[in-house]
């Protein structure tokens, strides 16, 4: 590397769809990279292949992004809209490729004046007939040195020829003139060097006449060398495109700045049988998308945010989904990551995805709110389930007592609920286990004595339920048992003074006097 070379790097996301998890992470690792050494974080939009256009999916990856914290320095403006015109902040505007449309023709024009290129007229109509005949006799279709010279090319036509179809034809495209034996050494900064030969390479469409729009490849390396990208770091499902890639800077003559190149393995099924996909996330449970999103044809796909992540998690659990510190450590924040990430501790191998591991990861980072702030995330649930403006103290306290169980905030009202309502149905298992004729008296006895506690808090409570119970040698089990299945309705909840402090003096003798009249056995 050249190391006074600015670390630029980009994100250059197709938007043809909502942003997967393996995706953010690519986004992600390429923001700690450029952060850590001080450079630059590109955002570009490829979107060249306009079959595969799908509207909102720009928006939503730039929200994803904003979610996660992150912020692009180029590409984006403070409205998160991507930028069309140059400015000081983003000299290398428009940032959308399809907006950059006129520039590219040249480049590809002048790989075919060098040699490197070359036009070709087929239709896709003959290509396809070509394709089907090969596939008939069990072979596979290349487009390539082997057969280039049976279509019909700029290769194998006068000039004349080739002039006249250029000017009267709307469907030729420029293609790559793949070298026809010989090996091409590459250098991945995750998997080290790689050689490939090319004789097994078809020849790459770079540009089309009918749209006039360049392919991936051309795009792609074209505004890397323009936007002075230094290092490119992608899903390996660019890999067998890396040949190409080095190819394309050598024919341009752009080998001194080509930047490097690192491929990140795939994120796997939580058996590690093959790619993680949205229908593995639907199978067993778990989001793949950071955001919710919503087809065209109204089809929703869970977001980790609507599944109630807070967006460090979310970081946290992907930047760890293939990258390892080295370390014990696992809880990161945004900043230590920055710190922390190396493009070397990155595992070659896939990474297999654990949603039981995601949901490990909510909890540490809800571990870390406090009282205060879980209530205030806590209360737009509470109205939606009816319960406006509880006192935000008590609901506090409520929260401290539950906490330690939840990963979710979300799991707050199936944890506490019946804090904030009666119950009005009893569990039956409970009823038959511990709702006994011989207990009923004392339960009874013990409600009497526990409605006249002062102070009525839980240390009281729960020590004079102790004192109550041990001079009577009354069974202690069995009484607090039967005690929560009154208050609460079922066998469930922290501890039970800690329940009849909450729900105050008043409550708990609703509660008790509720259950001794409608529980029937
Ligand atoms: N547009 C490509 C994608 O969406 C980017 C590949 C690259 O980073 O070179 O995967």
């Amino acid at each position: 590397m050249n190391n006074n070379r600015r670390v630029r790097v980009r994100f250059a996301p197709s938007p043809t769809g909502p942003l997967h998890m393996g995706g953010m992470r690519t986004a992600l690792y390429n923001y700690f990279f450029a952060k850590q050494h001080g450079g630059d974080f590109i955002l570009r939009i490829e979107d060249t292949d306009s079959n595969r256009f799908v509207p909102g999916a720009e928006e939503y990856i730039i929200r994803s992004l904003a979610w996660c914290g992150i912020t692009p320095d180029e590409g984006i403006d403070e409205n998160g809209k991507v930028v069309e015109t140059k400015s000081e902040k983003h000299p290398h505007a428009p940032y959308r490729q399809s907006q950059r449309k006129p520039l590219y023709r040249q480049y590809a024009e002048e790989l075919v004046k060098n040699g490197f290129a070359y036009y070709a007229f087929d239709t896709p109509e003959e290509i396809d007939a070509r394709r089907k005949e090969c596939e008939a006799k069990g072979e596979t279709f290349v487009y390539g040195h082997a057969n280039r010279l049976s279509f019909r090319t700029s290769l194998n036509m006068d000039a004349e020829e080739c002039k006249k179809r250029l000017e009267e034809e709307n469907h030729w495209t420029i293609r790559f003139k793949n070298p026809e034996n010989r090996v091409v050494k590459m250098n991945d900064l995750i998997r080290g060097e790689i050689e490939i030969n090319t004789a097994t390479l078809d020849d790459k469409v770079l540009w089309k006449a009918a749209d006039q729009l360049p392919t991936y490849h051309l795009a792609n390396i074209v505004d890397d060398h323009l936007m002075e990208v230094s290092h490119v770091i992608r899903g390996e499902e660019w890999l067998p495109s890396l040949p190409l890639h080095y190819m394309l800077y050598e024919a341009f003559g752009w080998q001194d700045t080509q930047p490097e190149f690192a491929h990140l393995s795939l994120l796997l099924k939580p058996d590690g049988k093959g790619k993680l996909s949205k229908r593995d996330g639907d199978r067993l449970g778990f989001p793949v998308f950071p955001l919710e999103w919503v087809s065209a044809t109204g089809e929703i796909s869970r977001g980790y945010r609507e599944d109630g992540y807070y967006p460090e998690a979310f970081v946290n659990l992907i930047a760890l989904l293939g990258w390892n510190p080295g370390t014990e450590q696992e809880i990161f924040s945004l900043e230590e990551l920055v710190k922390c990430f190396s493009l070397d501790r990155v595992v070659k191998s896939g990474a297999r995805f654990n949603p039981d591991n995601a949901k490990w990861f909510n909890q540490e980072y809800l571990r870390q709110k406090s009282n205060k702030e879980l209530c205030e995330q806590f209360l737009p649930i509470l109205s939606k389930k009816g319960i406006e403006n509880p006192n935000a103290e008590w609901v506090e306290k409520i929260i401290s007592s539950v906490r330690d169980r939840a990963h979710f905030v979300s799991d707050f009202w199936e944890l506490t609920h019946f804090f904030f309502e009666r119950p009005t149905e009893y569990d039956a298992t409970s009823i038959k286990k511990f709702w006994k004729d011989e207990i009923l008296p004392l339960v009874n006895e013990i409600s009497e004595m526990i409605a006249g506690i002062e102070p009525f808090q839980k240390e009281n409570i729960e020590e004079q339920i102790h004192t109550f119970i041990t001079e009577k040698g009354a069974p202690m089990g069995k009484i607090m048992n039967a005690l929560r299945l009154a208050i609460v309705g079922a066998s469930k909840g922290p501890g039970v003074a800690d329940i009849i402090a909450l729900i105050g003096v008043d409550e708990f003798n609703v509660r008790i006097s509720n259950a001794l009249s409608t529980i029937n056995r």
